[in-house]
């Protein structure tokens, strides 16, 4: 279970990029993340789920102090997080790692997966070379790794096999914080559910803090405590897995869960009209209400608040699922 304190806390994290736009050179603000407040308690993995584009890579980024936020601010065991160029923050990285998407570039190709495991402890001294050698043979076997897989090159293991050694890697220093950016959309599904069960695992086992991020609601499902949607930069539901697989209160929460195959399932699937929309031009009032199939007008003209909704004490963005309106007839949308 989840412990009571803090271990990471973000504070209305905000953070745009200037992008210059084709032949113009026209400059443009995008606004990746826009007011993102979330904690991670130790021993707790919060799922962070939404589409391609919604800011949620960033928001790791930003978590990590991998990146500064425009606004708002990250408090790391109850500290502020350091700048990324100071020796405070180096130090820090051992107790905060972050597992990324591919595991092929993530690794260098020319250099045996053992030399770059143990690479960590190097950084940042720990141990002896003996202790080092001690260190890297455990964070191994913990991953299920071979020993004679750490005089292996990357491209001679397998997917699964990379993505272990990653994992490894980010372990070895022992952090309290582990990030994982989509750790499990570059493997092949036959590795993943291994994968997914052995971050599961190592979290349960070792009791740290996880940020999972993914595009996948079913993943997100398996391994967190909590999860948080996002849309176009900010967190629009957070609930308990059950909470927003068996009982979604925003429309966006209930158009992804409807999108999951089941076995069996009799319940019409919301299918969301077109992409999301640039965030550099975003919607007015609740961005989603271009592709919400129950927008009622107020949701055009006014944004909804991310708060505990009366009764559940879930946080939420949405009008209706708050009862300050009834649902209006949205976009006409497809029911499959
Ligand atoms: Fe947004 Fe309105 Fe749809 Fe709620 S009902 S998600 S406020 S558009």
């Amino acid at each position: 279970m989840p412990a009571a304190t803090a271990l990471l806390s973000a504070d209305n994290l905000a953070r745009t990029y200037s992008v210059r736009r084709g032949m113009s050179g026209r400059v443009t603000h995008v606004r990746a993340v826009d007011g993102v407040t979330l904690t991670i308690a130790r021993g707790e993995t919060l799922g962070l789920v939404g589409e391609s584009g919604c800011g949620k890579s960033t928001t790791a980024r930003l978590v990590l102090g991998i990146e500064r936020p425009d606004e708002g601010q990250v408090s790391f065991d109850g500290a502020a997080m350091p700048r990324s160029s100071s020796a405070a923050w180096a130090a820090l990285r051992k107790r905060m790692q972050m597992v990324f998407q591919d595991p092929l570039s993530a690794l260098d190709r020319r250099l045996p997966v053992g030399m770059q495991i143990r690479e960590p402890l190097e950084i940042h001294r720990i141990g002896t070379q003996a202790e080092q050698n001690e260190r890297v043979a455990a964070v191994m076997a913990e991953v299920g790794l071979q020993p004679h897989h750490a005089s292996r090159h990357p491209h001679s293991l397998s997917g699964g096999q990379r993505q272990r050694a990653v994992i490894a890697r980010a372990l070895v220093t022992q952090p309290d914080l582990l990030v994982c950016d989509e750790p499990i959309s570059a493997l092949d599904v036959s590795i993943q559910a291994q994968v997914m069960n052995l971050l599961v695992e190592l979290q349960e086992r070792l009791g740290m803090g996880m940020l999972f991020v993914s595009h996948d609601l079913r993943a997100v499902r398996q391994i967190s405590h909590r999860v948080a949607v996002m849309y176009l930069g900010r967190i629009v539901e957070e609930g308990t897995p059950d909470d927003i697989l068996h009982d979604a209160a925003h429309p966006y929460s209930q158009a992804l869960v409807s999108a999951i195959p089941h076995p069996g399932k009799t319940a019409k699937r919301i299918v969301l009209q077109g992409d999301p929309p640039n965030p550099a031009d975003r919607p007015s009032g609740c961005a989603f209400h271009p592709r919400c199939h129950v927008a009622a007008p107020l949701c055009r003209a006014e944004t909804p608040l991310l708060k505990p909704r009366l009764g559940d004490g879930r946080r939420v963005a949405c009008h209706v699922a708050h009862g300050e309106i009834a649902p209006g007839r949205g976009v006409e949308l497809e029911l499959s």
